[in-house]
Order: structure tokens, then sequence, then C-alpha cells
């Protein structure tokens, strides 16, 4: 890691009013989560299903065939696993005065676990369960309980699916305004653990005006070309970096 890069966004935090950290699934694979859209995860969803994980995280599939969109989703997206240092550092920044907005993909709710109150989850949360049917909360331990392949509503019989968007839904437009509206404002924007490639989502940080543009990801990404500073390595090492250098 480069350290006078940490020396130089550590300022560039410290002097921020407004900070937006825009985050994909890296933040989350470093707390172990699998991310499906990874090529292993691609390639061993073909293997095993013969389909692509987008395909089974459709509205279409999860209609047609809920049985095989629940053994999958139990793979990639019920595990309990804790907040890291990406988490826990955007977390004490909040806590230390500054206005940090978490824009999300993820649906892992790391982000509040770890203490943040300002979160955005683009792409909803696997943390709430409803029925298909009439409505019906239900909770993650009756989603994780295997022993019902497919969770039936405990009032109708109805299919009881995640607050998560799938594929071939709209995004919740009161979250997707609010996030724009945050990029938009703020004059930090923090880029970690996504290419860019899932749209629309991705295409929110062109509505980004500021001064200050960072990107923290192991791969190259579509903005690097106009960041200040970029950074290869992982979220949470250059978070927490940063987080000592302000003494947080
Ligand atoms: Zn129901």
């Amino acid at each position: 890691m480069n350290t006078e890069n940490i020396t130089k966004l550590a300022e560039i935090v410290k002097n921020a009013q407004k900070i937006v950290f825009f985050g994909g699934a890296g933040v989350s694979t470093e707390s172990g989560l699998k991310d499906y859209r990874s090529k292993d995860g691609i390639y061993n969803t073909y293997n095993k299903y013969g389909i692509s994980p987008e395909e089974i995280l459709s509205i279409d599939f999860f209609e047609e065939n809920p049985q095989i969109f629940y053994q999958f989703y139990r793979e990639f997206f019920l595990h309990n696993v804790k907040p890291n240092k990406a988490h826990l550092s955007l977390a004490k920044l909040e806590q230390s005065g500054k206005k940090v907005t978490v824009v999300t993909q993820n649906v892992d709710n790391l982000h509040q676990l770890a203490g943040s109150k300002n979160v955005l989850e683009l792409h909803g949360t696997a943390e709430k369960y409803y029925c298909a049917n009439c409505g019906k909360n239900h909770s993650k331990e009756y989603i994780a309980d295997k022993t019902n392949p497919v969770p039936k509503c405990t009032a109708c019989g109805g299919v009881v699916r995640p607050v998560v968007t799938l594929y071939g839904e709209m995004l919740d437009e009161y979250v997707t305004e609010r996030a724009i509206r945050a990029i938009w404002e703020a004059d930090l924007l923090i880029i970690g653990g996504t290419s860019l490639t899932v749209y629309p989502a991705a295409s929110y940080i062109n509505y980004f005006n500021g001064p200050h543009l960072v990107v923290i990801n192991k791969e190259h990404t579509a903005s690097d070309g106009r960041a200040d500073l970029v950074f290869h390595d992982s979220i949470g090492d250059v978070l927490d970096a940063v987080c000592r250098k302000l003494e947080l």
C-alpha cells in the first residue's frame, strides 16, 4: 500500500464535509462472503445449475423455480459473517461527526451491523422477507431453515421472497433518488469494491460533481482515469489506515 497516498487520502477525508462511500461486492468479500459475480461464482453456478447467476436471481426464474432459486440464494446470501475493517472504518468516520452516506449494492446488512446509520441499499436487503401473495413479513431465520426448501407464508401459503431487487425488477425509487442526491452533493466520493459494471447503479456516480474522487478496488475500474487517487488494495486496509492517520 502506498503510504504517501494514504496521507493524501487522510487529508482529503479530514477536509471533506460530505462523504459518499459507494460500495460493491468487494466490500463484503473481505468479510468472507462469496461473490456470485466473481469468475469462480459464475463458473460454479454454470457447473451446478447450468445457467448464470443473473438468470437464477431474476424475478421470472424466482416465480417459476423458487426451489432452485432458494438453493442458490442460501449458498450466496445467507451466511453469518461479521463486518470487516472497511465497514468499521466507515462507521467510525460517521461517528466522528462527518456527514457520511454509504450507498451499497450489497444486501448483507454489514454496514448497519458495524454501526453506520446512513446506509442506502440500492438492491434491497437480505435481512427482510415478505409473502409475495399477501405481504406478510417473515424472519430471516425462517428462510434459512432448510427443512422448507421453498419458504411458504405462514398465513396464506404463498411463496415468501426477500426484500432484494431481483434482475428484471426496478430499483426502489425512493432509495435511488436519495443516493443520487447524496452523490450530487458530496465533496468526496469513494468508490470501493466494485468494478462499476452493474447498471443502473454504476451510472449514478456520473452525478458526482465534487472535487475529490477516490477509487479503492483490487482490479482496474472504469473510473480510475478520472480519480484523484486510486488504490488497488484491500478496502479494509486502506480505510483502516486512513482512520489511524486521523486518530479515529
Ligand atoms: Zn401470505
